[in-house]
């Protein structure tokens, strides 16, 4: 069966071809146990042919353990792992047509690059005849065919980056497994290597499974995104769904900055729900599945929907409060608000506005448009504004 799997990167100097949207990577129960502790409690997704797919999660939450056991590093306590459909949970990780490529990236420092890249192709003794178009190929798609003839220390750490991923993609393998590749980047470096990364993803067509603690990067990059959280898929979903539609309390918070106010549901009627916030006012909402009357709830508004205006706007669609802050941001100016029971929400509004009336102590309004108010189940831990602050989050671990 394995040789099988290895067969389809040999076969040839061009990348097989598979129907596009199949399932690569199937995860069926998956479960891990370290000792008594749990830390994947049960993974049950599939990963596409070409897509580009995060595993998402703060520090310790599992992704990397599911990365691992995709990669063959570690074995599942229960369940399966099929790789083109073929059970490989038990399968080393040499033998899985599949490439990681880690934080340090650990180039042969005597090779040349165009070496580097060679090396895997003629490990499986390939002629040289079949491997050199491939080196060549994979040096044009990361854009280093200037460049064969250096050696990895005559390189900045993003051409580097890019020498690691032309050597693991060169075999084509069914998909490429990439564990936090940029952190050791700095800012700026690793926003032009998400951009960079993405592009290479297109053109080579390979499915990526790229794991991030950073919110921003899977939203940037990703096609589809699986959130984690104590070792569970909370949802999965494209960047747009898990943004504006989240499964849970955990990925409302978890992505972006999100206004979250706890309420109680007074009735539900033409697939939105009247919910009275704890905070006074009755608002409008509506969310993937409507709620009983007397149910907690949370109402999401995301700051980027809402706007400030002296007076309320329709029924159920406004706040008020009073504006404790305005921070000059750049490109926009982020409001805090303080609601009557002291519940704080943020907004941002254009520095370009012209709002005379915004200033510190100033009565105002938060609308939004009846679509923008979303309902989720249950109360969140903190009421108001929830910033993820991923910094702070590994900080406190
Ligand atoms: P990070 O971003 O910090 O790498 P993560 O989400 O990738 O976090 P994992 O590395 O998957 O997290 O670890 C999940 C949990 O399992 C953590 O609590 C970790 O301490 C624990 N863990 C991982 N590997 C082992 C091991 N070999 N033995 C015992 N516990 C482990």
């Amino acid at each position: 069966m394995d040789d099988g799997v290895l067969a389809t990167a040999e076969a040839g100097a061009s990348a097989p071809a598979h129907e596009p949207g199949d399932t690569v990577i199937q995860l069926q129960g998956v479960r891990k146990e370290f000792g008594s502790f749990v830390a994947v409690k049960s993974a049950d997704f599939g990963i596409r042919r070409g897509e580009f797919f995060a595993m998402l999660g703060p520090s310790g939450c599992g992704k990397t353990t599911t990365l691992k056991m995709i990669a063959g590093f570690e074995q599942p306590t229960h369940g399966r792992v099929l790789l083109e459909g073929v059970d490989v949970s038990r399968t080393p990780p040499h033998k899985r047509n599949v490439n990681t490529v880690f934080q340090q990236y650990a180039l042969f420092p005597h090779m040349t690059i165009a070496d580097n890249v060679a090396f895997g192709p003629r490990s499986k003794r390939m002629a040289k005849r079949d491997y050199l178009p491939r080196v060549a190929e994979m040096l044009e798609i990361v854009r280093l065919s200037d460049f064969s003839d250096r050696k990895p220390s005559q390189l900045s750490g993003g051409q580097q980056q890019r020498v690691a991923l032309a050597r693991a993609l060169v075999n084509y393998p069914s998909a490429l497994l990439l564990d936090e590749p940029l952190a050791a980047l700095d800012l700026k470096l690793r926003e032009a290597m998400q951009i960079e990364l993405k592009r290479i993803q297109r053109e080579v067509g390979i499915t990526f499974v790229f794991v991030t603690h950073d919110q921003g990067e899977a939203l940037t990059m990703s096609d589809r995104i699986a959130v984690m959280s104590e070792g569970v898929v909370e949802q999965i979903g494209t960047p747009e769904e898990i943004y504006h539609r989240p499964a849970s309390m955990f990925v409302a918070g978890f992505i972006g900055s999100a206004n979250l106010l706890p309420g109680t549901v007074e009735a539900s009627d033409g697939g939105a729900a009247v919910v009275r916030l704890n905070c006074g006012p009755v608002v409008r909402a509506a969310g993937p599945r409507l709620p009983a009357t007397g149910d907690p709830v949370s109402v999401m508004l995301r700051p980027e929907r809402l706007t400030i205006a002296m007076a309320p706007a329709g029924e159920g669609t406004s706040l008020r409060g009073t504006v404790r802050d305005v921070i000059f941001q750049g490109s926009s100016a982020r409001v805090e608000l303080v609601l009557a029971d002291g519940t704080s929400i943020v907004t941002y509004v254009d520095p370009d506005d012209d709002l005379p009336f915004l200033m510190p102590g100033a009565e105002v309004h938060a609308t939004w448009r009846p679509d923008a108010a979303y309902l989720l189940a249950g109360w969140p831990g903190q009421a108001g504004s929830n910033v993820t602050d991923v910094d702070q989050i590994e900080a406190a671990l």
